[in-house]
């Protein structure tokens, strides 16, 4: 293979946002759209992502193509789309310094503007430095609305009655807002002026299809001008990230995997990161969903491959992947490296997110190394201090730890834990120790919660 062969893969693209927005419903009218233009094989399922042809764009985005003077100028070949239900899906998406997602989409719903995640998503797009657009959803429910089914919002915005529009304008105004008092600046998609600077905002209803093709349009925008370098693939070693383990009846423990760049086969040695360190396995299977209409029991899901290139959403069936946490990297070990090497590397791009100094501060605990990573990014974006940062259930020695700080600091020494438990034997050893344990499953909760301690403490 020669691994120098460089092509240009779609952009893996992100879809977050507060809970309830219509995150999911977007991706599945956005799917359900193109489906309708169907010609064999144009949607692709992976595991966790599905693949929208630029083709299949196009039939709706058409005028707006002609209109933006981006007729035959479009040369992404499609977009990879990803729904992430909660936090931990976005996090995992991670890679030494920054993110495997090219671009995102942060959905608020129009008629209630920011909310508590919006902010969290955003600070994590932003510590990633991903290009992102708003879909400003449920646009249908602006009172009035007259819907036009698949139509681009500019089309069926000049439609509407002018109480409307102004309706309409008061929702993005208030978005618009929000954006400013966070020290950015950001306006209707077709109004602005420097995509370098400001935000651009698409409305979108995910029950009609209104502004799926400006979305879309925006999205090609965005990163045939700010993601070129980052979709150069080459067709060497794969590499990618664990998005998620799970058990799979017969399979046993399997891990669902963003690969982002190379090529992974069937047989290849891997390297990624468990909890207590590197693992190295051997790619027993490589599944990816069958189309849709190839699908004749829910048993019968899958196909079986036997190399799979980036980019892609593939599952990965091997021994001692239990151990495995999410948002780890994934590496194939070319035949002529040596596995030293792999592993690593892994060691390196673990310990970056995991913590461990002697220094004043937190012990801060995540379920997964891409929450960890986003727990620390707002820690830090908040001003407090880490002592120690790693994965997994809050333990006896987090809680002797944070005692030591506690000597010295009293205020520091607590342990904040993201979405992780607290056995009870640990529970009542902090209480001997006089340690705090703040517990959450909202990180900007958990923070808020430590904070206000903190200040009652203080005074
Ligand atoms: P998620 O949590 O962000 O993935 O949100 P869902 O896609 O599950 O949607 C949450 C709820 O909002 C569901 O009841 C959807 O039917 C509804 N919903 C989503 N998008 C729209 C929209 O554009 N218009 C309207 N009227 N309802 C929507
Ligand atoms: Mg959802």
């Amino acid at each position: 293979v020669d691994s120098s062969f460089v092509d240009y893969r779609p952009p893996i693209t992100v879809v977050v946002g507060h809970v309830d927005v219509g995150k999911t419903l977007l991706l599945d009218k956005i799917r359900g759209t193109f489906v309708a233009y169907r010609e064999p094989g144009m949607i692709t399922q992976h595991i966790g992502l599905s693949f929208i042809p630029w083709n299949a764009v196009e039939r709706i985005a058409d005028p707006l193509l002609t209109k933006f003077r981006l007729k035959g100028k479009v040369w992404i070949k499609g977009f990879l789309m990803v729904d992430t239900p909660g936090h931990a899906a976005f996090s995992n998406l991670r890679r030494r310094g920054g993110s495997v997602a090219d671009l995102a989409v942060l959905v608020i719903d129009i008629t209630r503007g920011f909310e508590e995640q919006t902010y969290e998503s955003l600070t994590l797009i932003r510590s990633r430095n991903i290009p992102f657009v708003v879909a400003a959803n449920k646009l249908d429910r602006i009172y009035g609305w007259e819907p036009h089914e698949n139509a681009p919002f500019l089309d069926s915005y000049e439609k509407q009655r002018e109480d409307v529009q102004g309706r309409v304008e008061e929702a993005i105004a208030r978005i618009i807002e929000e954006f400013n008092k966070l020290g950015m600046d950001a306006d209707r998609y077709d109004r602005v002026r420097d995509f370098n600077t400001q935000v651009p905002i698409v409305p979108t209803s995910a029950v009609t299809g209104e502004g799926l093709a400006d979305l879309l349009v925006v999205l090609a925008g965005l990163s045939q001008r700010f993601s070129r370098d980052k979709l150069r693939v080459t067709y060497g070693p794969g590499k990618g990230v664990v998005m998620e383990i799970r058990e799979e009846k017969g399979w046993g423990v399997t891990a669902d995997v963003v690969l982002y760049d190379g090529v992974i086969r069937k047989g290849d040695l891997i390297v990624t990161a468990g909890l207590e360190g590197p693992v190295s396995t051997k790619v027993k299977m490589l599944v990816m969903p069958k189309p849709l209409d190839e699908m004749r029991d829910p048993e019968d899901r899958y196909m079986f491959m036997d190399e799979v290139k980036a980019a892609a959403g593939v599952k990965i069936i091997a021994d001692g992947l239990d151990q495995v946490v999410p948002g780890a990297p994934v590496f194939v070990v070319p035949q002529e490296a040596s596995l030293d090497e792999y592993v690593k590397l892994v060691r390196e791009e673990v310990s970056e997110v995991k913590i461990e100094t002697d220094r004043d501060g937190v012990v801060a605990k995540a379920d997964t190394l891409g929450t960890l990573e986003a727990m620390v990014i707002y820690l830090r974006s908040q001003g407090i201090p880490v002592r120690k940062a790693d994965v997994g259930n809050v333990s006896r020695r987090d809680v002797v730890d944070a005692s030591i700080v506690r000597r010295k600091n009293p205020l520091y020494g607590v342990v904040l834990a993201f979405n992780v438990n607290v056995p009870h034997d640990v529970e009542v050893e902090a209480m001997q120790y006089g340690v705090k344990i703040f517990r959450n499953e909202i990180l900007y909760r958990l923070v808020e919660e430590f904070t206000q301690w903190y200040k009652e403490q203080k005074t």
